[in-house]
């Protein structure tokens, strides 16, 4: 599917959490209203006394998370900046239940922001084999998740019997379906010449210096 296919999906759950980090380096989350998808650009909205508010305006960056009702996972992560306050009227217009929240003029204490840029991911646990597939949102690059069987390979099969979704293919050498792959990791755990490797991008505790990218 498209980006804008999944930004739609994202404006459709709606109530998502949203993390960003506290003061102290701490994680923090939150569900926040997904309010308009426009222009493959995200937009939500925070007031000003609150500390998201805060962190937005520091850390230009948000990562958020939503389920759908067929329990597809879709998670997003990227650059974030305010934007007028223009943007309230059409988001009022397309949630009409904010008047009730913020009636009159009190919805001037609210700001816009916008997710311009990022890399999401959907991933359906439901489906046989899983599914999950990439999207990128503005001039974002693609960072990788998973693991690749490289060239040390010596087609022994144990990775291809012990995969929980059955989805590696034989050959040479041989090959994850990445698009239908858990990463778990047992693969790698088990090869016996340690010929499976983590995709450019991804941290797990293999690699725990590596800059965490999705
Ligand atoms: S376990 Fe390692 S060597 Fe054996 S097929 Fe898989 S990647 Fe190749
Ligand atoms: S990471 Fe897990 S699901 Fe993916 S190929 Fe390896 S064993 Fe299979």
């Amino acid at each position: 599917m498209e980006t804008k296919e999944y930004l739609q999906m994202i404006r459709e759950v709606k109530d998502c959490a949203f993390a960003t980090v506290d003061e102290s380096g701490k994680p923090e989350v939150r569900i926040i209203d997904v309010m308009m998808v426009e222009d493959d650009c995200l937009y939500f909205l925070t007031a000003r006394g609150k500390n998201f508010y805060r962190q937005l305006l520091d850390q230009e960056f948000v990562a958020l998370t939503g389920l759908t009702k067929n329990w597809e996972m879709l998670c997003l992560r990227g650059k974030v900046k305010q934007v007028e306050q223009d943007y309230l009227r059409p988001i009022f217009e397309q949630n009409p239940s904010m008047n009730e929240v913020y009636p009159g003029d009190s919805r001037n204490i609210l700001e816009v922001f916008c997710l311009y840029e990022g890399q999401g991911e959907y991933f359906n646990l439901s489906q046989t084999p899983v599914f999950r597939e990439t999207f990128l949102v503005g001039k974002q690059e693609e960072t990788y998740k998973g693991f690749l069987i490289t060239d040390g390979c010596i087609e022994c099969g144990t990775c291809a019997s012990v995969c929980p979704q059955q989805c590696i293919k034989a050959g040479t050498p041989y090959v994850i379906r990445q698009e239908n792959c858990l990463h778990c990791g047992l693969c790698a755990e088990t090869c016996p010449v340690t010929a499976i490797d983590k995709r450019p991008g991804f941290q797990t505790a293999f690699a725990p210096s590596r800059k965490f990218l999705l």
